[in-house]
């Protein structure tokens, strides 16, 4: 008994005379691997022309290929326990590599091959699936199903002379493969890469996973992105190369404190002066601009907030001087190897104006960040008296910062 009984129903059987002419493909049916018999749609026709199609209701060019024919033919096969069905066409799921090793586990795979402008609708319900070879439109179901029986036969055991070239595709399948070569080693004027003459296995296979890495980002993103790649072995090394290839990160921050009698109000580091005398509140001097800061450059690298680094609880951080917190993530961002390109920053107060400040406020973030000080936006907006700013019971700032790759 064959590992698999192709069974195809086509108006054009000739065509797939083309099998057995394919050597791994002509090899499997000599060695019963695969058995394909194709039935001959034209036999069950109606009336004494034997008609498979007639015209569209409602009009429209072209033909379509009657139910009638399509079902009695079906019915004809023998079915085996484990079969599936497939009906050739390009409204379907367009084909990958793992469908067919899915589908290589069948005893019996029955392909219906459509023809001229398709088939009658009600063909689809003798379907399990609906199946497209490509985005693109064909004249008939036979070349479609020639590629199914060749792509799955070549999965079936004992079909290719070494089976490791399986084992290895079966991984691989989501990228693309390494470059080959064979002999000779120089060819007009073009090398064979040296690792491959070097006899080091290791190197040579760790050579051919950077290859196929490289390949597949340059040509085929799209195959990143998807979920088999994600589950696949590779998928950690192509993400990591991924993130050395992105040289930008971007973060943003926010804080909030409240506004309280007897604080301090120290923005940017400049103590300002309160109509009211309030201050902001806070376990350490609260400047919100340093802190929202602070909080967009560990948020661009994913490394947290700032309480992660200067919990309220410590005692040490009591009262502290926020720029000096703020030099202190710097070099923490400094250390990971990535450099501030700029930072924007927006504070939300009605009062007191802010405007005669910015420039110093400016001066001491410039200097803490070792940046430039036009590389630094620092804005004040009022809250329209809406809202804890608008109603003072607070001040808030907000940052965006852009880091680039050392
Ligand atoms: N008018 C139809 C296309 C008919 S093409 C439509 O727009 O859907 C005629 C037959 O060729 C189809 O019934 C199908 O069996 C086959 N065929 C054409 N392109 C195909 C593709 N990309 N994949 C699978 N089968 C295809």
């Amino acid at each position: 008994m064959s590992k698999i009984y192709f069974d195809v129903v086509s108006l054009f059987p000739m065509s797939f005379e083309v099998l057995k002419n394919m050597g791994v493909i002509s090899r499997a049916i000599k060695k019963k691997l695969i058995a394909i018999n194709v039935y001959d749609l034209r036999e069950y026709g109606e009336g004494a022309y034997k008609q498979v199609d007639d015209l569209p209701y409602g009009g429209g060019a072209g033909m379509v290929l009657k139910p009638e024919p399509i079902y009695k033919a079906y019915e004809s096969i023998k079915k085996l326990k484990n079969n599936r069905t497939l009906l050739m066409s390009p409204q379907g799921q367009v084909v990958k590599q793992k469908d067919f090793l899915r589908w290589s586990s069948y005893d019996q795979l029955i392909i219906i091959c459509g023809q001229y402008e398709g088939f009658d609708e009600r063909v689809r319900m003798i379907a399990d699936e609906e199946v497209s070879i490509g985005d693109y439109i064909l004249t008939g179901g036979e070349i479609p199903a020639i590629t199914m029986i060749n792509g799955i036969s070549r999965l079936i055991p004992g079909t290719l002379g070494d089976p490791d070239s399986l084992i290895d595709e079966s991984h691989n399948s989501c990228y693309l493969e390494y470059p080959q070569y064979t002999r000779p080693a120089s060819f007009r004027g073009m090398n064979v890469p040296s690792i491959l003459l070097s006899g080091n296995h290791q190197e040579i296979k760790s050579w051919r996973y950077d290859q196929q890495i490289r390949r597949t980002l340059e040509r085929r993103k799209d195959l990143i992105s998807s979920e088999d790649f994600k589950m696949s072995p590779i998928s950690k090394r192509i993400n990591e190369e991924h993130k050395k290839l992105m040289s930008f990160r971007i973060g943003n921050g926010y804080d909030i404190h409240r506004l309280k009698e007897g604080r301090d109000l120290i923005i940017g580091g400049i103590k300002l002066n309160h109509p009211n005398n309030l201050g902001l509140d806070g376990h350490s001097d609260a400047d919100v601009l340093s802190h929202s800061i602070m909080d967009a450059l560990l948020g661009a690298l994913s490394l947290g907030d700032i309480g992660k680094y200067f919990p309220p609880t410590d005692d040490k951080w009591k009262n502290a001087d926020s720029l000096i917190l703020l030099s202190k993530v710097v070099e923490l961002i400094k250390s990971k190897g990535w450099l501030i390109n700029n930072i924007d920053s927006v504070i939300v107060a009605e009062r007191p104006k802010f405007l005669p400040h910015i420039e110093s406020m400016k001066e001491n973030i410039s200097r803490v960040i070792n940046l430039e000080k036009d590389l630094i936006g620092i804005k004040a907006t009022t809250n329209e008296t809406l809202g804890p700013e608008g109603r003072e019971e607070g001040i808030s700032c907000h940052s965006v910062v852009l880091l680039e790759k050392k």
